[in-house]
């Protein structure tokens, strides 16, 4: 009897670690960053053997776009490409530049335009120039149909307002890595506009950040996105300020994707199973829940077909 019971213990293991990975999807990592440059298919083998299905690479120069195409076609299926040219590259802007940009953004494996925005918080290109280069990127956004994937740091209000001068003809919008406070997400909510959250969670200190918002329930799981930012934005869940409970949530499969192959220098991809489990903690939601939600949303919002 007691060797029966032992068996059935082991049965119920096994199935259920068959149903122990979230399916996910990461909608922004870097994978063109040369921090990847020599072990790409290991870092997207232990993304899919985590439980991420898909990952969308970000472009943020003319340069790193093309990069991203061309992993997309390495990787059908699998990777997609945004093409866009990131506020900090604002600087880099060149008409000749552009028309490759366009040309690039055209191939259906490249979801989205972006990243583009304003970040006024290092201004490593003046402000000037990237509001004009931003408003060239919702312009081709807007011409192609394709969404936005947009970066904001310190520039919350002039985004806001550059946005809704295109509000009759915008695409779908992701603010992407958001930081900001409840409020701002509140005014970005209510221009219909998605959230896309990362490992920042685990570094927010602030009472009206990220956490407050998924504590209070702020964002509507229909309009969650999760992301890694690869090799940025590594999720630090040995964070002392982390509550008791969502470091209980943590599982031992995430932990060891996490803890074996992410470090602060280099985030991977299958670091967003951990993330979401994070999440949904915070959310007092299944990380099931938040899995499936977040993955029918990128999927939907930006065509990933396949
Ligand atoms: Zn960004």
């Amino acid at each position: 009897m007691a060797s029966n019971g032992a068996e059935a213990t082991e049965n119920e293991k096994t199935i259920e670690q068959c149903y122990e990975n979230l399916i996910v999807i990461d909608i922004g990592a870097n994978l063109t960053n040369k921090k990847y440059s020599r072990d790409l298919d290991s870092v997207i083998q232990r993304a899919k053997d985590s439980g991420v299905q898909k990952i969308m690479v970000t472009g943020t120069s003319v340069r790193t776009s093309k990069e991203a195409l061309r992993l997309t076609r390495i990787y059908p299926g699998t990777l997609y490409s945004t093409a866009g040219i990131h506020p900090h590259d604002a600087k880099s802007y060149t008409d000749e530049s552009w028309e490759e940009l366009k040309s690039l953004a055209g191939n259906p494996e490249c979801v989205a335009i972006g990243e583009c925005g304003l970040d006024y918080n290092r201004n490593f290109s003046e402000p000037e120039e990237q509001r004009t280069v931003f408003h060239k990127q919702i312009q081709l956004a807007c011409e192609l149909s394709k969404p936005l994937f947009i970066h904001e740091r310190e520039a919350h209000e002039d985004l806001l307002a550059i946005l809704r001068q295109y509000s009759s003809r915008l695409p779908s919008v992701v603010i992407h890595c958001f930081t900001g406070t409840t409020e701002q997400a509140l005014a970005y909510l209510d221009q219909g506009f998605y959230i896309g959250l990362t490992g920042y969670l685990c570094k927010d200190k602030s009472d009206t950040g990220v956490r407050k918002l998924l504590v209070d329930g702020t964002i509507p799981l229909d309009r969650l996105l999760v992301e890694t930012d690869a090799p940025f934005m590594y999720p630090n869940t040995r964070a002392s300020k982390l509550p008791p409970h969502v470091k209980d949530a943590l599982t031992e499969r995430s932990m060891t994707f996490l803890h074996r192959y992410c470090t602060f220098q280099r985030n991977e991809p299958c670091s967003l199973p951990a993330i979401v489990e994070m999440i949904a903690a915070f959310m007092n939601k299944k990380p099931e829940d938040v899995a499936l939600a977040t993955a029918f949303n990128a999927l939907k919002l930006f065509n990933l077909s396949q």
